[in-house]
């Protein structure tokens, strides 16, 4: 029922309502999209601040459609939720982000790990740990190098399921970061039961630093509340010096933010020395 066929028949429904044909036009042209290679991955540093090393990069899905402006991830991702396309762009993802840091390390540049954000229409694909496991052996990405971002919204059915799959994803060597931490549902439940190796602290957080220090506290509980846990902790959407400061004094040392870098191309990654190591 979601060929193109069915979409252009649907498409000239007289009953259709204006943002219901925008809807399709938009499906249409994702599926387009994935079979003729309109998305790109953009790539955004992670560091380690004190040392101004590069231990990360998350990779950022863009889609350029010929001819029409650029989209941004927040307006089709949930679309390719809806339709399921999620799933083929999503291996599509974990393919490219896996064969370019292999490329970046035999490049002789330091090893550092990719973050894949992995949405929750994946996270319940029944297939996704042989997808995993298939994507990791083809591409012969050292599996320590490869981190998955979920966001707490996987677990809101059947945790047990949640958990086996997580589960196995750990045991095959992968690394397992919680996306905008403190946004979700029941955080604080989960983190005992969830076997991940960080926490991603939500930009929403620390944004709110410089203005209004009301979720200065937030930020140092989540800090301590990582480290009691033994847990690695990022802070993602850091602009600003003040907040650059705050969080280093919080004893979150490791940053994502255009304060250091902004999302960038592979070839843009390639040819700025200041991508690799902090002045
Ligand atoms: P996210 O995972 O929370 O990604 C971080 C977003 O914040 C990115 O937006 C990034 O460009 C932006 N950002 C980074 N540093 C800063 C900063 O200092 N200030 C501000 N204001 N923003 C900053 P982007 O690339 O537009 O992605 C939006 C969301 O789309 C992502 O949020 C993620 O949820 C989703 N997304 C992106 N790529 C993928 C993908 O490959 N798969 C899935 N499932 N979701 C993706
Ligand atoms: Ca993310
Ligand atoms: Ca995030
Ligand atoms: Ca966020």
């Amino acid at each position: 029922a979601r060929s193109g066929g069915a979409c252009n028949h649907r498409f000239f429904d007289p009953a259709m309502n204006a943002a219901e044909q925008e809807r399709l036009v938009l499906e249409h042209a994702l599926h387009r999209a994935l079979k003729q290679n309109e998305f790109v991955l953009h790539y955004q540093p992670q560091y380690d601040v004190p040392s101004g090393r590069i231990v990360g990069v998350e990779a950022l899905l863009r889609w350029q459609p010929p001819g029409g402006e650029r989209i941004s991830p927040a307006a089709f991702i949930p679309l390719l939720e809806e339709t399921g396309l999620i799933v083929p762009v999503g291996e599509w993802v974990l393919r490219t982000a896996c064969l370019q840091a292999l490329k970046w390390q035999q490049a002789a540049h330091p090893p550092i790990r990719v973050a894949v954000n992995l949405s929750a229409v994946q996270f319940r694909q029944a297939g996704l740990v042989q997808t995993v496991r298939r994507v990791l052996d083809e591409t012969g990405l050292d599996r320590r190098c490869l981190e998955l971002e979920i966001t707490e919204n996987i677990a809101l059915h059947n945790e047990e399921a949640v958990i086996s799959t997580l589960t196995q994803l750990r045991d095959m060597g992968i690394r397992l970061a919680i996306d905008d931490f403190g946004t979700g549902y029941s955080s604080l439940h989960y983190l005992q039961r969830f076997p991940v190796h960080k926490l991603k602290i939500d930009r929403s957080f620390v944004k709110d630093i410089t203005d209004a220090k009301a979720d200065r506290p937030i930020i140092k509980a989540i800090v301590s509340l990582a480290r009691n846990l033994g847990l690695a902790v990022i802070a993602e959407g850091v602009e600003t010096p003040q907040q650059e400061e705050f969080l280093r004094s919080c004893g979150c040392l490791e940053m994502q933010g255009y304060l250091f870098c902004h999302p960038l191309s592979s070839e843009d990654i390639e040819n700025r020395n200041s991508v690799w190591q902090l002045a």
